[in-house]
């Protein structure tokens, strides 16, 4: 799930800011609710942390800091020993004018000082800030499978009920049937369907992932049309060999009384002995078989009136 997730996520982080503030702000919004923490240093000195395993992540949150509020701020980078020293990008917001504006307008802070979990709807308005919230959402958060495993699967992790609500209600605004889940002290948001997880990266904007999973849906597409027919022939061809085993069965049966196929007229016991000869054959074979070659028609009509000689010998014989 990783890999790809990254590939996405690289995609995203290289695309261009929103030109609308109001969909910076939504983005960041997003980000912030998902990896920050909010912290008090005594006196009503607020700072404000980011983390992140994305360098990329942590990029573009300098970047969407500097063109909503022009925040100034720092990166430490750190190696987690837990996690096989991976590196973690910590962003530091000091303590500077705009930091509280910031929180008070992105709706994020309640009267304690904690993190707000709600989404502030006064920033998702808009469809334009809508998938800029989703597009934060998913740098902060979000995986998806690879688009070749067949389980599709793309989910957001948060910590906080009231967010995870909060986006299932933003996406099906947008059309996007979201699930929630519980997984320990974490809410999931996912979606299952291939057609909606297409629909949700062409709205955050990851247009390569987009492509790839088009390209495995008109795959699929093919494989599922190669097995329909494959399954109707076969269909067929049962159906085929199982009429011609009555058939048989039938002229067997005649064949066995003491007349035989005597009893037929000249060309219904020609068609009896080549279905005899030829049992596997299908009903044009069979027509190919006579001399002059006949009609499909033409010999269906001629087991007909077989099966009418068989029925008329048994109802006679009063079997
Ligand atoms: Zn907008």
């Amino acid at each position: 799930m990783e890999k790809f997730s990254q590939i996405v996520r690289d995609e995203l982080v290289q695309s261009s800011l929103a030109v609308g503030k109001h969909c910076i702000k939504a983005e960041l919004a997003a980000i912030i609710h998902i990896l920050g923490s909010l912290h008090l240093a005594g006196q009503q000195r607020l700072s404000l942390s980011i983390s992140t395993g994305t360098a990329g992540v942590a990029r573009r949150t300098v970047q969407l800091l500097k063109a909503s509020y022009e925040l100034e701020s720092e990166v430490q980078v750190e190696q987690n020993e837990k996690l096989g020293k991976q590196h973690r990008y910590k962003l530091i917001i000091p303590d500077q004018e705009g930091l509280a504006r910031m929180i008070v307008d992105l709706g994020m802070m309640t009267r304690d000082h904690a993190l707000e979990g709600g989404i502030n709807p006064d920033l998702v308005k808009e469809n334009c800030c809508r998938t800029a919230f989703l597009r934060g959402t998913f740098l902060a958060g979000g995986s998806i499978t690879d688009p070749h495993k067949k389980n599709y699967h793309l989910e957001m992790v948060t910590q906080s009920e009231d967010f995870a609500n909060g986006l299932v209600y933003l996406m099906n605004l947008l059309g996007l049937k979201a699930k929630i889940s519980c997984r320990k002290e974490h809410y999931l948001v996912y979606l299952k369907e291939i057609e909606a997880l297409i629909r949700f990266l062409s709205l955050i904007g990851a247009h390569v992932a987009v492509l790839k999973f088009q390209e495995i849906r008109v795959v699929n597409g093919l494989r599922e049309e190669v097995n329909r027919r494959l399954n109707w022939e076969t269909a067929n061809l049962e159906k085929t060999l199982s009429a011609a085993m009555e058939q048989v069965q039938e002229i067997e049966k005649l064949q066995s009384e003491s007349a035989g196929l005597t009893i037929l007229p000249p060309k219904l016991r020609e068609t009896a002995l080549l279905r005899l000869e030829y049992p596997e054959a299908s009903l044009k074979e069979l027509a190919e078989y006579h001399q002059p070659s006949l009609s499909k028609s033409a010999v269906n009509h001629r087991l007909r009136l077989i099966r009418q000689y068989g029925k008329k010998f048994t109802n006679e014989a009063g079997i």
